[in-house]
């Protein structure tokens, strides 16, 4: 079979999965079924695309499943106040249609991700008061890895489908291909944004400040040659509004902090350009592994060395750690079980490391400081939050021990039945 450029016809955010040459791009599941006599690729691993932003979504000589094209329709319910959205659905399109209905969906930091934010937990600076995407999905559609089409929905859920819907909060990536969600939205209210620079003192202030927060407020912080915090405070009651005037008093003499109030969550734009947070440079291949723990409390001194630490032996200026705030209502515990197990974290920090593409000395020292980096916050941060598959990469293993911990055996079981032939990712 001739191996296309993947760059010359497929448009991913993710540049390693942009440059990689795939076997065939496929942009619906019959297609799919008709590679192999009706039924799934068999023992070719498929990608799934959606927001395409991971380095998983596209990889050498493999076959991917473009979910974008065909499985990109938005259809909210006024009445149910639920949407339904496809497997390809990006969560800047998600929010702006739920704009126009006065209405939000904790979302991330970012409108680039697909249906794969949601999947793999979705932690959004609203989770401490909304809880986590998985704890908002009301129903879901899709073909498990054996060609099983399956439909589950919360209210009618049967005694027989309880584990696969508790799987796939969490870890369905592992288990089925999504084609539709249903979500629960929420009424969308004001934001107060405090964001800015801030000194070595005022960051481990902020920090333990932060761990104190009501559940209408969150931090989020970037900590590279320079420290910038972004918090989030939403202004829905009186409650929050007494809270958000305590914070501001609290904080009022942090230099460089500026305040604003947004009209809603969807036009929150997290961390300024400059930071290039979020910026995928074209000329460099990267790699994020996300880590979760519980409260630094009274070892702020500790943590803010182990970070100047990390950051002085950064190998370019372009790899940094940052971090979110959870907890609140993603620590509490719900109807059904889920794969998003570590409830008690507070707060996920995230290593981006990032090296010139083809540069092999170059990614060697780049993955060497997120393994090392890695191994310094574990003593904070021991688990993983598995936003991001990694199995072209050793510490995959580990990675999938430290996310599902006891529940991987369970997984491991459930992945025998609903996915045998191995079609989707590997645990
Ligand atoms: C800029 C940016 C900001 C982010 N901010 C946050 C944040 O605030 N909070 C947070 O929790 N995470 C955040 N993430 C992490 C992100 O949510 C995850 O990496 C997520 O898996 C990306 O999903 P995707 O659909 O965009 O990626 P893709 O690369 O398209 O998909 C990743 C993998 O997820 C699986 N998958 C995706 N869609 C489906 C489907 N429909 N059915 C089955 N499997 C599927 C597939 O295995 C696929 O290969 C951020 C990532 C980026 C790049």
């Amino acid at each position: 079979m001739k191996v296309i450029n993947i760059s010359e016809i497929f448009e991913v955010p993710n540049i390693n999965a942009k440059d990689a040459d795939l076997k065939k791009i496929i942009y619906k599941i019959p297609d799919l079924m008709l590679i192999n006599n009706n039924y799934f690729p068999g023992s070719e691993y498929l990608c799934v695309c959606s927001g395409g932003t991971t380095s998983s979504c596209a990889k050498e000589n493999l076959i991917t499943l473009d979910l974008r094209k065909n499985y990109n329709y938005i259809k909210y319910n006024p009445q149910k106040k639920i949407v339904k959205i496809g497997g390809g659905v990006l969560m800047g399109s998600l929010l702006d249609e739920l704009e126009k209905h006065g209405r939000i969906f904790p979302t991330g930091l970012s409108s680039l991700p697909g249906v794969g934010f949601i999947l793999t937990g979705g932690i959004s600076p609203l989770s401490r008061r909304y809880g986590l995407a998985i704890d908002n999905i009301d129903s879901v559609k899709g073909y498990l890895g054996n060609g099983e089409y399956f439909a589950i929905s919360k209210k009618e859920i049967k005694k027989e489908e309880i584990d696969l819907w508790e799987a796939i909060k969490g870890a369905a990536p592992f288990l089925s291909i999504i084609t539709e969600i249903g979500l629960k939205t929420f009424e969308s209210s004001p934001i107060l944004i405090c964001e800015g620079f801030v000194d070595d003192n005022e960051f481990k202030e902020i920090i333990t400040l932060a761990e104190m927060f009501p559940p209408n407020q969150s931090l989020q912080w970037m900590h590279s040659e320079r420290k910038y915090i972004y918090i989030v405070c939403e202004l829905k009651t009186a409650k929050d509004k007494i809270h958000n005037e305590n914070l501001l008093n609290k904080i009022k003499g942090f230099k460089a902090l500026k305040h604003k109030i947004l009209k809603s969550f969807n036009q929150a734009i997290f961390f300024p350009k400059e930071l290039k947070l979020f910026e995928l440079n074209q000329t460099n291949h990267s790699e994020v592994i996300s880590l979760l723990g519980c409260s630094i409390e009274n070892r702020i001194y500790e943590f803010t060395k182990l970070m100047e630490d990390i950051n002085e032996n950064r190998p370019n200026k372009s790899c940094y750690v940052a971090c979110q705030q959870l907890g609140s209502s993603t620590n509490l515990k719900k109807n059904y079980e889920d794969y998003f197990i570590h409830r008690d974290s507070v707060w996920k920090p995230w290593i981006y490391t990032s090296w010139k593409k083809n540069d092999l000395k170059d990614k060697e020292l780049a993955i060497n400081w997120l393994i090392k980096s890695w191994i310094k916050l574990k003593n904070f941060f021991p688990h993983i939050h598995l936003a991001q598959l990694h199995n072209h990469l050793d510490f995959h293993r580990e990675e999938i021990e430290l996310a599902f911990g006891k529940k991987l055996n369970k997984l491991k079981l459930l992945k025998n039945i609903y996915d045998p032939m191995g079609n989707l990712p590997p645990l």
